[in-house]
């Protein structure tokens, strides 16, 4: 970790608790629930000894109103685009909106890549459901897995699967479940001969162990009863290599709200599920919850940004999304080669599904899926 990150990149360490305590006795609390009052021209007035009169020419001068053209001031709706325009890009713009039904047509954007933060803005949940006051917000940046025997090329980046923003109060566990990773919904296991029996059993209903490593501590998740403590060869390890010197302890990952955390920010720490896929994750900030943010309580973790998958394609039609991997196939020109289930039958086995080559098959999920989720 020290290798990644260089003291200039990250922040000293912090309590969450304790940051959120100092806030709370340096701020004035309510200023950060309650919308900023509009100060009023008397206090301008006095704050820059000017006359009443000056301050209230200043605010029509600088109203952000005279930036607008006057046919600015009809009301307009930004999903309906005017029909009969000369201009060829809000043409060929109505086609695209016309032939995508699920695109938010007020935003540029499509649902899918709209930053979901805005999504949930104006939410007024039931009171049970508000977020208590006087919380911490941390937010935290996932990266996609790394591969140990994957050399990096110089200059490519590790990029951010996804994002999110947690309440200092929940548990580690409630960002554990909301992340999402390929590695989860593999199927697990080499189907060539019984192409037809593929079981609907995720790696994630089968392997649930994982971890959080922050500062020096585990977190596993050990709630289920045979989920096993991920950790404990890391842990050996380094016993083994320091003879007992500087080990790391572990916690209960249920046990251990964001709250209780001392971390630093932009410092690299990891996220390990499925045995072995490690993923980076970084608290990009820390702060109290304010008025803008989402009030509702069970929409956190609260997905605010995600990486945008493309979608492995059949190498034979190019139509549809790839749902078959196979290895060392006779009849692909490569290995692997992506199939969709169709082409993959109808290349591979006979009328009576004999197989007609040889090849090592698996079912592929396509990275897609997270493209369609909704957070
Ligand atoms: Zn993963
Ligand atoms: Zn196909």
């Amino acid at each position: 970790m020290e290798e990644v990150a260089s003291s200039e990149t990250f922040s000293p360490q912090i309590h969450v608790q304790g940051f959120v305590d100092e806030a709370i006795k340096t701020l004035d609390v309510s200023d950060l629930y309650s919308k900023r009052e509009i100060l009023k021209s008397v206090t301008y007035a006095e704050a820059m000894n000017v006359s009443i009169e000056t301050v209230d020419e200043l605010k029509s001068v600088c109203s952000t109103q005279t930036l607008k053209c006057s046919l600015e001031d009809i009301d307009r709706d930004a999903a309906e685009v005017p029909t009969g325009t000369e201009l060829v890009t809000l043409g060929l713009r109505k086609r695209y909106l016309d032939s995508k039904p699920n695109i938010n047509k007020n935003c540029k954007f499509t649902v899918l890549s709209w930053n979901q933060e805005h999504a949930y803005h104006n939410v007024k949940p039931p009171p049970e459901r508000e977020v208590k006051p006087q919380c911490a917000v941390l937010q935290v940046a996932v990266f996609h897995p790394t591969k140990r025997t994957m050399r990096r090329r110089p200059g490519s980046r590790m990029r951010v699967a996804q994002e999110y923003r947690v309440l200092g109060y929940q548990k580690l566990t409630d960002l554990r479940d909301a992340i999402t990773c390929i590695a989860d919904h593999a199927i697990a296991g080499e189907y060539s001969e019984r192409p037809c029996n593929v079981p609907d059993i995720r790696a994630k209903d089968i392997y649930k162990s994982a971890y959080f490593f922050i500062e020096n501590v585990f977190y596993n998740d050990l709630r289920f009863e045979d989920s096993r403590d991920l950790s404990r060869e890391v842990r050996e390890w380094k016993q083994n290599k320091h003879e007992g010197k500087g080990s790391y302890t572990t916690k209960n990952m249920e046990d251990v709200k964001f709250n209780d955390l001392h971390i630093r920010l932009g410092y690299p720490y990891l996220y390990c599920h499925q045995g072995n896929c490690e993923h980076l994750i970084i608290f990009k900030d820390l702060r109290m919850f304010h008025t803008d943010d989402c009030r509702d309580e069970g929409l956190y973790p609260l997905m605010v940004d995600r990486y945008r998958f493309r979608r492995q394609m059949c190498r034979v039609c190019s139509t549809f999304t790839a749902k078959w991997v196979t290895y060392d196939d006779q009849l692909a020109e490569e290995s692997p080669c992506f199939f969709c289930d169709l082409c993959f039958k109808a290349l591979h086995y006979s009328k009576d599904l004999t197989k007609l080559a040889e090849f090592e098959a698996y079912p592929y999920v396509d990275m897609g899926i997270f493209n369609l989720a909704t957070a």
